[in-house]
């Protein structure tokens, strides 16, 4: 029988291989930067169209390559970096594999373009699906640049498989601040579309810090310092009433490269214990220099994460030093330099975490509706308390806008008149006149109430997150919102990656009640907010906002709408563990069975469940 083996051409090869080193346009991103970085180019410009779909483009002011090595460096496992299985071990650069680019030349129309700074003329090659189209000579500025155009053209199935823009964007801006933040000593430019995104001079690293993200960064920043034999760590961890809830920036460099690890993430978190709220996320900045053999970065091939030798010694030296650098900043400005076993434990940090702002919801109020209309949504009036409801001051209709055309709020009213029936026939009429108390609060979880049929066993968070997505839908669909404004603009700060999801929302923010007085490049004015949310609340919300859309804007209006309505729900509504008065429990549950789907939370979950007597007489039966 013949033999039924074949070695596979190279540029099938290639497109196999292309699959694990480039999964999207942030990959090829990815790999540019790296190999200019490795070029020690000072001066590094990325330049992408369409998210990267149709363009990635990095030029350089690196070594370039002779005319040789700018022919060879497209074949596979052709690399200057390394030359024996050693050379691992003393690696100080970023690539060492020789697959990047002959990956990248399978599956995209690549020119590359390179001279070396001691030649007059350089080498401009044409190479498409691994075909070499042209070679030539010419005059070129130093170093290299290469564009990559049509990714995967020749893989329709990965080009389907592409995100939308929107998020591919946000991956390739991942991939240019690791990397930016990275190599301080290095300028970036980055251009989107012909706009330029980012633009960043050479500075120190607290300043590629603050550059990348935004200005308000500086003061969140806790300089980390420590030196011991097995690792020298440099960077910032930011204070602890600036924690966010999205894991947004969160960075670790080893010898200059980005990698994830959960071990030294862990460390970190550690070092923080007892002075964040539940579930907060510090940012923070971390650069740690190790012996380059005290690791093997060889086990991942995107090589995001590494193997340290003494890992829990790293731990412990992480942990001690973000400590450290806590307690010094709250003991600021006297720092001490000498370590005080009392800085390492700085408990007093408990009562700090307040900043984060508890929520307050006036879900239910309406300045424009009747009372018969409204009448199952009396606000208690205590403050602290889930429906509490704002100060009435004599002109307060004018703090008020965009309502005055329309002053039935038809929407509302609509719900309000199912409410009727609903719960007209849910409540057994004599039992509601004549109880004194309807309604039971149990476990700071479920209330429940007597019904007709038996009883009814409402989740407390997951009722008023369906009461508030309906409220916030119907704002943004009926274009109704109210606003109201605030007495001093809020000025927010965000990375440019958030401005950008925030432009592409504001139409839909708007929608709900936001009045966006500016939006720059790193900040948000806001002049107006929804009439159910406090101005404490707007920060948390919108971040919340970010994190649950990171991974993409849906394409339509109403999906959109959608998504921000069960945000904004999820971050408002009264958590489990919160004390209702007997009046919010009513309110709650009465807003619950006017709303058009009362059954389950936005989310999907069920809202209450119902027992009926026979189903207790049964339990008591035995
Ligand atoms: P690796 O980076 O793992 O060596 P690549 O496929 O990314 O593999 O690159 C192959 C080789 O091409 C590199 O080792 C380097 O010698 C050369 N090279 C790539 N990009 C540049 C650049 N921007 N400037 C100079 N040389 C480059
Ligand atoms: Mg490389």
């Amino acid at each position: 029988m013949s033999s039924i083996i074949q070695l596979l051409p190279d540029h099938v090869a290639n497109q196999i291989a292309a699959g694990e080193v480039v999964q999207r346009p942030a990959s090829v991103v990815k790999e540019l930067l790296e190999n200019a970085v490795d070029a020690n180019a000072t001066d590094i410009k990325l330049i992408i169209k369409d998210a990267g779909k149709s363009l990635v483009q990095v030029i350089d002011n690196g070594k370039g390559m002779n005319v040789t090595d700018a022919r060879l460096c497209f074949e596979r496992h052709a690399t200057s970096k390394i030359r024996h299985a050693e050379d691992l071990f003393t690696l100080h650069t970023k690539g060492f594999r020789g697959e990047a680019l002959a990956s990248i030349a399978a599956i995209a129309h690549v020119e590359m373009k390179t001279r070396q700074p001691q030649e007059e003329l350089g080498t401009q090659i044409v190479i498409e699906g691994s075909k070499f189209v042209s070679q030539e000579t010419a005059v070129l500025p130093q170093g290299t640049s290469f564009a990559v155009k049509n990714l995967f053209f020749n893989i329709p199935a990965r080009r389907n498989f592409l995100k939308s823009d929107t998020v591919e964007y946000r991956h390739i801006i991942d991939e240019f601040q690791r990397v930016a933040l990275a190599h301080s000593n290095i300028h970036f430019t980055f251009y989107h579309n012909g706009s330029e995104m980012f633009n960043l001079p050479v500075s120190t690293l607290r300043q590629r810090v603050v550059n990348v993200f935004s200005g308000k960064t500086n003061e969140k920043l806790v300089p980390v310092h420590e030196e011991t034999e097995i690792v020298t760590i440099e960077g910032f961890v930011s204070k602890p009433e600036f924690a966010k809830k999205n894991r947004g920036e969160q960075f670790f460099f080893v010898n200059d490269r980005f990698i994830k690890s959960g071990y030294l993430h862990h460390a970190v978190m550690a070092a923080y214990d007892g002075i964040l709220k539940d579930g907060a996320q510090p940012s923070y900045f971390l650069y740690l220099t190790v012996p380059p053999n005290s690791i093997d970065i060889n086990i991942h091939p995107t090589k995001t994460e590494i193997k340290f030798d003494d890992e829990s010694a790293l731990y412990a030296i992480l942990r001690a030093s973000i400590k450290h650098s806590l307690g010094q900043f709250n003991v600021a400005p006297v720092l001490d330099f000498d370590r005080d076993s009392n800085l390492d434990t700085p408990y007093h940090y408990k009562d700090l975490a307040g900043a984060v702002p508890t929520i307050q919801v006036d879900s239910t109020f309406n300045p424009f509706s009747d009372d018969k209309v409204n009448k199952h949504y009396a606000g208690s009036g205590s403050s602290g308390s889930l429906y509490k409801k704002p100060a009435a001051t004599a002109s307060w209709e004018s703090l008020y806008v965009g309502l005055e055309q329309e002053p039935e709020f038809p929407a509302s009213a609509e719900i309000s008149f199912e409410s009727e029936e609903v719960t007209a026939s849910l409540f057994n009429d004599e039992e509601v006149e004549h109880a004194v108390q309807n309604v039971y609060q149990i476990h700071k979880k479920y209330i429940v109430s007597p019904i007709k049929s038996g009883m009814v066993i409402v989740d407390q968070q997951r009722a008023h997150q369906r009461v508030l997505y309906e409220q916030f839908l119907t704002n943004m669909t009926v274009h109704q919102a109210s606003s109201q404004q605030l007495l001093f603009p809020l000025n927010l700060y965000f990375s440019s990656g958030e401005m950008e999801l925030i432009s592409e929302l504001k139409l839909s923010l708007v929608n709900t009640g936001f009045v966006f007085e500016e939006t720059n490049d790193d900040h948000v004015v806001i002049s107006g907010i929804p009439v159910n949310v406090t101005e404490s609340e707007v920060s948390i919300l919108l971040e919340q906002l970010l994190s649950d859309l990171q991974d993409g804007i849906p394409e339509n209006s109403f999906s959109q709408n959608d998504s921000i309505a069960k945000s904004m729900a999820r971050s408002l509504a009264v958590k489990t563990g919160i004390s209702l008065t007997v009046k919010e429990q009513e309110n709650l549950v009465n807003g619950l069975f006017a709303c058009k789907d009362p059954n389950v939370s936005p989310f999907q979950k069920p809202t209450f469940i119902t027992m009926r007597v026979e189903d207790l007489d049964k339990k008591f039966a035995v």
